[in-house]
């Protein structure tokens, strides 16, 4: 079977039907929050075990028909990404790093049996989906465009196997600027459930893993915390992510820890961003396994100074305390944003809205 390449894709673009009234959007594009809208069109691809990958088009926004005996729908086989068009100071529209998206999409998809896209086809698309949906850049300043690539098995069939067929989607959002009110930093609720097990699908962005974070975050939201933590499964001690960003710490001697890759953990591409960005202001970067009994005893002792969270969605949110349901509740630092990670967040928020020298060639 031939591979597809992007330039072999004859993406149609078709007008949307029936687009929502020019005074609706621009009132909801002041302030869109997150994942309420979706712009007007849609790129999907398909791929069958005869074809391969075909008939690309970005079409109008519109249901998707579904066999009920999807196997989608049964036992889960779907992956998806996260990523962001940003306005440049210039005007011009750009993506941060669509290859590495493109390549945890294919590791996701690997894991979970399904077939790997080309990685300049899911680049093409994203480009394509942001081309045609010019017009659904939020208004409000710092507001960006969310894209979700995502692919599903449609083959209607109940045994379990991989399915023999897949639709691959990316539909855009319209997302607020996370840092109106400055980033207020967050409070932690360390879950006694387990995101992830060793051998398990938690370096995988597929919908499962999600969909088991759910019942955790809905405790910690109902503690009155902002965030859950996950520990690692096996010895409930290692700390390993929170539900949708990666973890980091900061010491007194400048150095910095994130966990490592042990492939129980999203990598993120913000994490591994900030990571090139730390060692290029010279810090000292670890990437290990941490304790939540050494981070509670670092913290008490001020050998611990800063922590935060980062992803693609808030980029980097300072923790401010930790409550662990057996030991109670440790702060960290002052309790608010500290030095370091607004110095990080900062450079790589420069970096993405093009206000500074992009030295990785990661803004497309
Ligand atoms: N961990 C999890 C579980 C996530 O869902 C995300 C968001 N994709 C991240 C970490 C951060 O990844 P990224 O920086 O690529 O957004």
């Amino acid at each position: 079977m031939a591979t597809l390449a992007a330039s072999q894709i004859n993406f149609t673009h078709q007008p949307h039907p029936s687009p929502v009234p020019v005074d609706v959007r621009d009132a909801a594009l002041a302030d869109p929050g997150f994942g309420k809208l979706f712009s007007d069109h849609m790129v999907s691809i398909e791929w069958s075990e005869d074809a391969g990958w075909h008939n690309a088009q970005v079409g109008p926004l519109t249901a998707i028909p579904l066999h009920p005996a999807a196997s989608v729908l049964h036992y889960a086989q779907e992956i998806f990404e996260g990523l962001k068009a940003y306005r440049l100071q210039d005007g011009t529209m750009a993506l941060f790093r669509p290859h590495a998206n493109a390549a945890r999409f294919n590791a996701s998809a690997r894991r979970l049996a399904m077939p790997e896209l080309p990685e300049d086809v899911f680049v093409e698309a994203c480009r394509q989906l942001v081309a045609a949906d010019r017009d659904w850049f939020p208004t409000v300043p710092g507001g960006s465009l969310y894209l979700r690539p995502f692919m599903f098995a449609d083959e209607a069939f109940l045994g379990v196997r991989p399915a023999k067929s897949y639709k691959f989607l990316v539909i855009a959002s319209p997302a607020g600027n996370y840092f109106k009110s400055g980033a207020p930093a967050v409070s932690l609720w360390v879950s006694d459930y387990t995101r992830a097990a060793p051998g398990g699908t938690g370096a995988a962005k597929c919908g499962g893993n999600y969909a088991a974070s759910l019942v955790p975050t809905a405790e910690a939201f109902s503690r009155g915390h902002d965030q859950v933590l996950f520990l690692d499964a096996a010895e409930h001690k290692w700390v390993e992510e929170l539900g949708g960003m990666n973890m980091f710490f900061v010491f007194d001697d400048g150095s910095i820890l994130t966990p490592a890759l042990t492939g129980t953990i999203l990598p993120g591409i913000t994490r591994e961003s900030l990571i090139a960005l730390a060692r290029d202001e010279g810090l000292t970067v670890r990437e290990d396994r941490y304790s939540i009994d050494q981070w509670r005893a670092d913290a008490a002792t001020g050998r611990l100074v800063e922590a935060f969270a980062c992803g693609t969605a808030a980029v980097v949110t300072p923790v401010g305390r930790v409550t662990d349901p057996h030991q109670g509740e440790f702060v960290i630092g002052s309790g608010g944003p500290g030095q370091t990670t607004g110095k990080l967040k900062d450079r790589l928020v420069a970096i993405q809205r093009g206000a500074a020298p992009d030295p990785h060639g990661w803004v497309m």
